[in-house]
């Protein structure tokens, strides 16, 4: 594949008034000297702003600028314990007792840019590159089925090959892939398929929508202008940072309401910088269309092939890792929260406790890993390298063990629920409703498919306690409850609310 080593002019992808629309007088709304003069002028914080920030959280509202920084500042044990609490009890409030999963489908690893810090630059000749045919997509979309997924993350570099058609086609040739349940006659599918890919133009975006995605996912890396102009050269589609800063306005535009933002940290040593600036970023899609981010990521730069940029020491510890998910967890409460398998079960275990709610498990990150059987990482056929290669199974049981419950629900995105409307069932408190019942009803489901034995001894008492808790909290919605819970146990599938 010789023309896939070409390199291919960022105009040919890039509308520029699809960028110049979203900004005024030129400039885009990341204005990183603004966040800089608002974090520092709230480095220091007194306890009773910081207790009256922490209410307006546990009220479900966003929190402005200058409140995100006096967050990002405090650093009295006492006030980080009590943040520690609110950040817990918002995820309940929003999210109630459960961890959503899902694994990345890598599809292809043929990449026109030069990110520095990422193993599918082209710059890395080392990389034995990889793009599944739709056959294959099918082939490992059915591997995951057998482990038991049912949410994926389709992920892809930026080539023409990998266009809008392309990512529509392989949503599809996915969708399409069934395998034969324990039940008999029963069919395990994928239900709902997230993309992670480049920013893309609206007529473009349109098409992925009409495929059926679930969250667009683009994550900005980095949001201080100086640095993201180092990390990704400037003949590079990716060099662009307001084509990609604006990627959401124009999905939205484009009819899809349900986007994902993220910034790789590690990439440089100011993280309060980038938790401050992706919170401006959320606050801009509220003004602009009325409806913030579905989901927060927070990956973390890990050794990649090929990169100096991601062998190196970073200084962002896992202390500034864990405050930067509860300030984001607070800072913004009806967003998810993913924390990847990038990172150790243990920082994983930590994250849980204020505020996560989604984690990949089982995770393959190399192209077509899943079908192939595969255990062992390998750096020159990835892009970078895993924390945590617990098996899904492993971690439902870890995850039961600390009192969560794991849910495979896709009520939400299949009954409509996206966009405002989920928006407002967020930060009223009613999806958590949702969530706990439908977090109960997928689980019994996926126990019974997948679980051995011993998992579902472990994880069976968890669920009686799920259901006394709904019968208590939700008196009147139980028998409902119980009715499609017992249809589950004696053999229906694919019940929710
Ligand atoms: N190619 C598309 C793009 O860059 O927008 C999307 C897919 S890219 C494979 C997914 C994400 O992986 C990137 O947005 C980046 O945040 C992350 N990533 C890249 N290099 C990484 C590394 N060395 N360690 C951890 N994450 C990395
Ligand atoms: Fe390509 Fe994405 Fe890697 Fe950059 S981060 S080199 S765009 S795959």
């Amino acid at each position: 594949m010789s023309e896939t080593h070409e390199r291919f002019a960022p105009e040919t992808i890039i509308k520029r008034d699809e960028i110049d629309r979203y900004c005024d007088g030129g400039r885009d709304f990341i204005r990183d000297d603004e966040i800089r003069a608002e974090l520092a002028a709230n480095a220091k914080p007194d306890a009773a702003r910081v207790r009256d920030i922490l209410q307006k959280s546990l009220a479900i509202q966003t929190l402005s600028g200058p409140e995100v920084a006096a967050l990002l500042a405090v650093d009295d044990p006492e006030l980080l314990a009590e943040m520690a609490q609110a950040a817990w009890d918002v995820k309940h409030k929003v999210y109630d007792n459960r961890i959503v999963t899902f694994a990345p489908m890598y599809i292809s690893s043929y990449c026109m840019n030069r990110c520095r810090y990422c193993g599918f630059s082209l710059d890395n000749h080392k990389e034995k590159r990889r793009c599944l045919s739709m056959d294959e997509i099918r082939r490992e979309a059915e591997a995951m089925i057998r482990i038991g997924h049912k949410r994926v993350m389709a992920v892809y570099g930026e080539h023409p090959m990998t266009g809008a058609r392309f990512i529509a086609d392989s949503l599809a040739a996915i969708y399409s892939a069934e395998v034969p349940g324990r039940v008999p006659g029963s069919r395990n599918q994928v239900r709902r398929i997230n993309v992670n890919a480049a920013p893309l133009c609206i007529d473009d975006l349109k098409i992925v929508h009409e495929a059926g995605i679930g969250t667009f996912q683009v994550f900005q890396e980095t949001y201080d202008h100086k640095v993201y102009s180092e990390m990704h050269p400037a003949d590079t589609v990716k060099g662009d940072f307001g084509w990609r800063v604006t990627c959401f306005h124009r999905a939205f535009d484009a009819g899809i309401d349900d986007v994902g933002l993220g910034v790789l940290f590690g990439l440089q040593p100011d993280w309060k910088y980038e938790v401050a600036a992706m919170c401006t970023h959320a606050r801009e899609l509220e003004r602009f269309v009325g409806i913030g981010p579905h989901t927060f990521s927070v990956p973390r730069m890990h050794a990649a092939s090929g990169s100096e940029v991601a062998n190196a020491k970073s200084s962002f510890t896992d202390d500034d890792f864990f405050k930067a998910v509860m300030v984001l967890r607070l800072a913004v409460p009806y967003t998810g929260l993913i924390v990847t398998a990038r990172e150790t079960k243990e920082l994983r275990d930590r994250c849980l406790r204020i505020g996560c709610t989604q984690m990949d498990a089982g995770t393959r990150i190399d192209i077509g890993g899943y079908s192939a059987g595969s255990r062992e990482q390998k750096i020159d056929e990835q892009q970078f390298m895993l924390g945590d290669s617990r098996s899904l199974e492993q971690m439902i049981v870890d995850l039961a063990r600390q009192g969560v419950i794991t849910s495979f629900c896709t009520a939400g995105y299949r009954c409509g629920r996206t966009g405002g409307c989920i928006m407002d069932a967020l930060k009223t408190g009613k999806e958590g409703t949702f969530c706990k019942i439908n977090a109960v009803l997928t689980f019994r489901e996926w126990l019974d498919d997948f679980a051995s034995p011993e998992s579902i001894a472990v994880c069976t008492p968890l669920i009686e306690r799920e259901l006394a808790a709904i019968a208590e909290q939700y008196p009147v919605f139980y028998p409902q409850v119980k009715k499609r819970y017992d249809r589950i146990c004696a053999g229906e599938r694919d019940l929710y609310f």
